[in-house]
């Protein structure tokens, strides 16, 4: 997320390596790191130490964490119940394998998660990331329909726009088309096909109402399982908020109902991915709690969150209706890692839990998510190259356009998202950066994910940190600009 440009800015001694062309001379050093870092030509700078909603540097920089990291650290940094928990868990056990074996607070976590079985769902497997919980709902999925005799259901449907992990399984059904591209044409899964994405600010047309382009949606979708055949189809695959792809979309009112009712029609099963928009981050603690009457999952993936960023931490949730399935065949899921439901881990997210619920701070991701759509919109709203803002709770996207008339997005190369980044870094904020928001490759976008605790003072510090640097911003790309078309000439 920090950027070359950031770690100049901010005066660390960032050498770029350059890249020996000689191949195999091994006496040039080419790395001053052993990690392989995702740039292979720098070095991100290095995070010394967090705490609450700040994190700091080794050079001293200190930011406020408007992000999470990407929407993680939902109660903050170093929360000491937190501590003590992971603490008192390795009194007891760290590892055993849960494979074979189960430990008091794994169940203690599904029992927290699942008391009375919400919305029907009755199971959790427990994993170490999002990916994984993705791929384990598509294998659940997959094992569901074999066990009750539909092996011939093999397709999945999922939309435009939608990010679902980088393991092989989740970008399959992902559209994210710069973490696709590399591996298109060889660890992507073919049986996948795709409808539009909930995206009101370019999609809804004009004329339309919200319950039209719900409808129109829905009508879409139905016209993909019939093109794909409703009886060959295992599950359809959303996100209720949108997350890294689009920037925080929300779906039009009725647009879930019309979902489930379509997938309840033809026997689809409906997964919800809730990896960065679940455990309370808009406000509910699932996100489709406010889609309406009679919408629930068949399976539904949580990560980011769930662990609070302590300890790696996935889950899928499956409802009862699943879980029946596999009862009715073998009884025994086909799936299984060596870390899932690792103890330290799932000690890690009940406190976290625990924390939510002893602060209040679902219901304050509610009123504090009120208050800063106010403020991005009362601040930022109304200015030259803000061409949406969008969300819900604690959870906003913020579109770039170069015209607010036309949404004409910006050519990439002037890097509107990473000057919004650097700029805000280097004043001491740190949001989440997007890039390809419009159709893929253009298009920009940025998240502001806040910790659910931070302080009214932190939230306050954040809209003034973001809207100076949206004016540095401005101011340098209208320069840009104007540079770029006198060059033209
Ligand atoms: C981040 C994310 C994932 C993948 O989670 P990882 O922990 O990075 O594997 C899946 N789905 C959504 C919606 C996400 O935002």
């Amino acid at each position: 997320m920090v950027s070359n440009t950031q770690a100049q800015m901010v005066g660390e001694a960032q050498e770029e390596k350059k890249i020996s062309s000689v191949n195999g001379n091994f006496d040039i050093d080419l790395d001053a790191s052993h990690v392989l870092h995702n740039s292979l030509v720098s070095i991100p700078l290095t995070v010394a130490s967090a705490s609450g909603s700040y994190v700091t540097f080794s050079n001293g920089h200190r930011v406020l964490d408007a992000c999470t990291g990407a929407a993680v650290a939902i109660i903050g940094h170093g929360d000491p119940d937190v501590q003590a928990a992971i603490q008192e868990q390795m009194t007891k056990v760290c590892y055993t394998h849960t494979v074979a074996f189960t430990t008091p607070v794994a169940e203690a976590l599904a029992n927290d998660i699942l008391e009375g079985n919400p919305h029907g769902l009755c199971r959790a497997f427990f994993v170490s990331s999002g990916s994984e919980a993705m791929d384990t709902a598509l294998k659940l999925a997959r094992q569901f329909y074999v066990e009750i005799g539909q092996p011939q259901r093999r397709s999945l449907v999922a939309r435009q726009r939608a990010y679902h992990g980088n393991t092989v399984g989740a970008l399959s059904v992902s559209s994210h088309v710069a973490r696709r591209a590399p591996f298109k044409d060889a660890l992507i899964l073919t049986n996948v096909s795709y409808v539009s994405a909930t995206y009101a600010y370019r999609g809804q047309l004009e004329e339309e109402t919200e319950e039209d382009y719900s409808a129109r949606l829905v009508k879409e979708l139905n016209e993909e399982f019939q093109a794909v055949g409703p009886t060959t189809v295992m599950a359809f695959v959303a996100e209720p908020v949108g997350g890294a792809t689009a920037g925080c979309i929300t779906a039009p009112r009725g647009y879930y109902q019309g979902v489930r009712q379509l997938c309840d029609k033809y026997g689809i099963l409906l997964i919800l991915d809730e990896v960065m928009c679940g455990s309370g981050r808009t406000g509910t603690y699932f996100a489709f709690e406010q889609e309406g009457p009679g919408v629930y999952p068949d399976l539904i993936t949580l990560g980011k969150g769930l662990g609070g960023g302590y300890a790696p931490m996935g889950a899928v949730l499956a409802h009862k209706k699943v879980i029946r399935g596999l009862q009715s065949g073998t009884s025994y899921f086909v799936h299984s890692h060596t870390y899932q439901a690792h103890a330290l881990s799932c000690a890690a997210a009940l406190a976290v839990q625990k924390v939510l619920r002893r602060d209040g701070l679902v219901a304050r991701c509610a009123t504090k998510g009120r208050w800063l759509e106010k403020a991005l919109n009362s601040t930022i709203g109304e200015c030259k190259y803000v061409g949406n803002i969008r969300g819900k709770g604690l959870f906003w996207g913020i579109e770039f356009v170069k015209d607010r008339a036309t949404k004409e997005p910006f050519e990439p190369a002037l890097r509107f998202t990473w000057r919004m980044v650097d700029e805000t870094f280097r004043r001491g904020l740190s949001i989440y950066p997007g890039a390809g928001t419009a159709d893929g490759i253009r298009g920009d976008h940025v998240l502001i994910a806040p910790p659910y605790n931070a302080s009214d003072e932190e939230f306050e510090e954040m809209i003034r940190l973001l809207s100076e640097a949206y004016g540095t911003v401005e101011r340098e790309v209208e320069l840009a600009l104007v540079a770029g078309k006198s060059n033209d000439r």
